[in-house]
Parts: structure tokens; sequence; C-alpha cells
């Protein structure tokens, strides 16, 4: 993303990086022969190629109308959760009886596959585009993952070949009729995100949701990150903070007698006893750990100084991991009853936000 303060006047993308400052954008008729052009390495080309927009746009928007709500789910750092929450919010609204997209654009790094359990799968193609991977008749994927002869192959490619993918996921894939796409963005501001947005906003977007954990390090991105959508002029649902401490039910508990010399024993049995035999905290009580130290006040203390809606917390399930290692829902059993309703209560608070505002302006 280019500091350019001519930005916020052209169209996003529109403006290479390299690009003299007060750049028109390529796009204006002004491309190549304003003032600010002079002496700029992208003149000539600028002031040759051809204008308007890109008819891809037009395509894109064309296959995005049985699309009712698009979401963009983003973060600033990668291992904070986001594809974990995107799959999870997936699974929930297909849960809802919601028809749901959920489309992987985390090209190098795609692990919307294994999230939802559909490894080793492929894409098949219609005459009317790509098909999407379903897990079930109403929750279809659509991830570069699918595409990999090997999964432990790294995908390295240029900015270009990743703007065409993502183009083409846009453009390609039939998706049919839905209520929801949830789209899983790369982690940061990279090229993608510049694309994503220019191509989503040729359609419409309902907002984006940003995912962070409590500490500082990832905090700081964060705030990058919304700033890149009030630039780019997309609206942000909120922020969510996951691994939001530690909760565990207290019978879940290991305990370890350990001496001065390192000597271990495993005193779980007798402690649990003990416990169970004063009272019947065992059924009711949650031990809370602060594993990660939020020095700045966490995402809630963020989200009301940057003015954008804070969704709530997710605690750190070890539940909730194992149900994304699984490729399982986690609201389907009772295996991450804690996480689930954290997660329901921020997905209700996303889910009318979005519905409310269906037929109102405030897409963009
Ligand atoms: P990102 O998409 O931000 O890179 P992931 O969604 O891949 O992050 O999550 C990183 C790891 O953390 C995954 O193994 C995931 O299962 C785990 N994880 C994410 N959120 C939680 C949580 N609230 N509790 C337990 N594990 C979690």
């Amino acid at each position: 993303m280019t500091t350019n303060g001519s930005q916020q006047n052209g169209p996003v993308g529109d403006v290479p990086e390299d690009a003299n400052e007060h750049c028109p954008g390529t796009q204006s008729e002004r491309a190549g022969k304003a003032e600010a052009c002079a002496g700029c390495p992208n003149q000539q080309i600028c002031a040759t190629a051809p204008k308007g927009p890109d008819p891809d746009l037009v395509d894109i928007a064309e296959r995005m109308q049985t699309v009712k709500h698009k979401i963009l789910v983003l973060s600033g750092k990668g291992g904070v959760g986001k594809s974990t929450f995107a799959s999870q919010l997936a699974f929930a609204l297909a849960g809802k009886d919601k028809q749901v997209g959920l489309l992987d654009i985390d090209i190098c790094g795609p692990s919307i596959p294994k999230m939802l359990g559909l490894e080793g799968q492929e894409i098949h193609q219609s005459n009317l585009g790509w098909s999407p991977v379903y897990v079930e008749d109403n929750l279809g994927v659509m991830s570069i993952g699918f595409m990999l002869p090997d999964p432990d192959e790294a995908v390295i490619w240029r900015g270009p070949r990743k703007n065409g993918l993502i183009k083409q996921f846009l453009k390609d894939v039939y998706w049919g009729e839905l209520d929801y796409l949830i789209v899983d963005a790369p982690p940061g501001t990279s090229d993608e995100h510049i694309s994503i947005a220019q191509y989503l906003k040729a359609t419409s977007v309902d907002g984006a949701i940003v995912v962070t954990t409590p500490q500082d390090v990832s905090i700081i991105d964060v705030r990058k990150e919304i700033n890149f959508c009030q630039k780019v002029g997309i609206p942000v649902l909120g922020v969510v903070e996951n691994m939001s401490g530690l909760l565990q039910p207290l019978s879940s508990l290991k305990f370890k007698s350990i001496t001065i010399n390192g000597d271990e024993e495993d005193v779980t049995a007798a402690v649990l006893q003990e416990i169970q035999r004063s009272s019947n905290l065992l059924q009711s009580v949650y031990t809370y750990s602060e594993v990660f130290y939020a020095s700045s006040g966490g995402a809630e203390k963020m989200a009301k100084d940057m003015k954008v809606p804070f969704l709530g917390r997710v605690p750190l399930d070890p539940g909730l991991s194992r149900a994304a290692e699984e490729g399982r829902s986690c609201f389907s059993d009772g295996s991450c009853k804690l996480s689930a309703s954290y997660l329901n209560s921020i997905i209700g608070k996303i889910q009318c936000t979005v519905e409310a505002s269906a037929d109102s302006s405030s897409k963009v």
C-alpha cells in the first residue's frame, strides 16, 4: 500500500508503489499527463495505457449479484485465530440454515481446507464455473489449498499472479444463491488486500471483521489494518479479541506435586477429590489465566480509541483448537462449550448488524 497522498482521491490500488507524490492514479484521464507525472517511472505506460474501469470488475459484480452479504475476515498478524474464526463463523451461519460460502484467499498459507475437514479434495469445473467443495449442502468452500498437488509445497507467487487468482476466485466460482460469503484474507495489508478491497468494492461488501490477540504486538498491527479499511472505504463491522485468557473447567485440570529435586507426582485424583468433598465447585467453577498480557488495555480499548465496534472476546479453549485440527464445527457437540458460547454471542452481533443494514446504503 502506498502512502502517497493522492490515494484518497483515486480508486484503491490505482496508484503504483513507486509513483510520484500527487499521482492522479492510473485510471485518470490525466494519467501520465499531469504535472505530478513528470519524471515518474510509470509516466509513459500511464500516458498510453487504455483508461476506464477494469472489465473484470463488471464480471465480478455480475457474479456476486447472487450473494446477499459479503464479510471479510482480517488480522494484522498471522497465528491470531483469523482462519479459525472465519471457519467457525461459516459453520455457525450454516448451522442457522443460511446458505454460506467460505472463500480462502490466504494464498501463501491456506488453512481453511483443513479447518473444514476437506483436505485432499479437489475443485471441479462445470459450465457455470468452478464448483466449490461442499461440507454440507449449504456450506461451500473455495481455497487455493484445493489446487496444490502437495500441501507441503510453498506457494511463492508475486503480486500480479496472486491478484489474478483472487480475481478468478471472485469471477469464476459458481456459488449460486448465497446468504453469506465469508472471505478469509491473508494477514497484514499486502497486495492481496488491495486487490480484494478493489474487487469487492465493485460489488458491495458489508464490511470487515478484524481478529486480534490481546497483547500489544498484535494490537499495533490491527490499528494498521483498521486504518487500511478506513482508507479503502470498507466498513469495520468490529474487532474480535481471540485467545483472550485461558478458561478451563476446574474438573479438567491436572495437578502435580513437584519436589525441589524436580521429582513429579500426579496428584490430580487426590486434589479433585478434596475439592469435591468440601464443595460442589467441580460442576460450576472455571479457572481463568491471562496468558497474553494486554499492556495497553487489549482490543476493547483499541476499538474504543479507533471508534470501531468491539464484538467480544473468545478465550483460549483446547476444545476449539481440537475442533479446528479435526475440521469440525465447535457448535455441533459439547466439546468446546465454552468458546462456542462466546463465539455465538459475537456471531449474533455480526448477523444483527449485517442483516439490519441489508437494505440501507451502508454497503460500499
Ligand atoms: P491465523 O489464521 O490468524 O493465522 P489460525 O486460525 O490458523 O490463525 O490459528 C492458529 C492456531 O491457533 C490454530 O492451531 C488454531 O486452532 C488455534 N486457535 C485459534 N484460536 C484459538 C482459541 N480461541 N483457542 C484455542 N486454540 C485456538
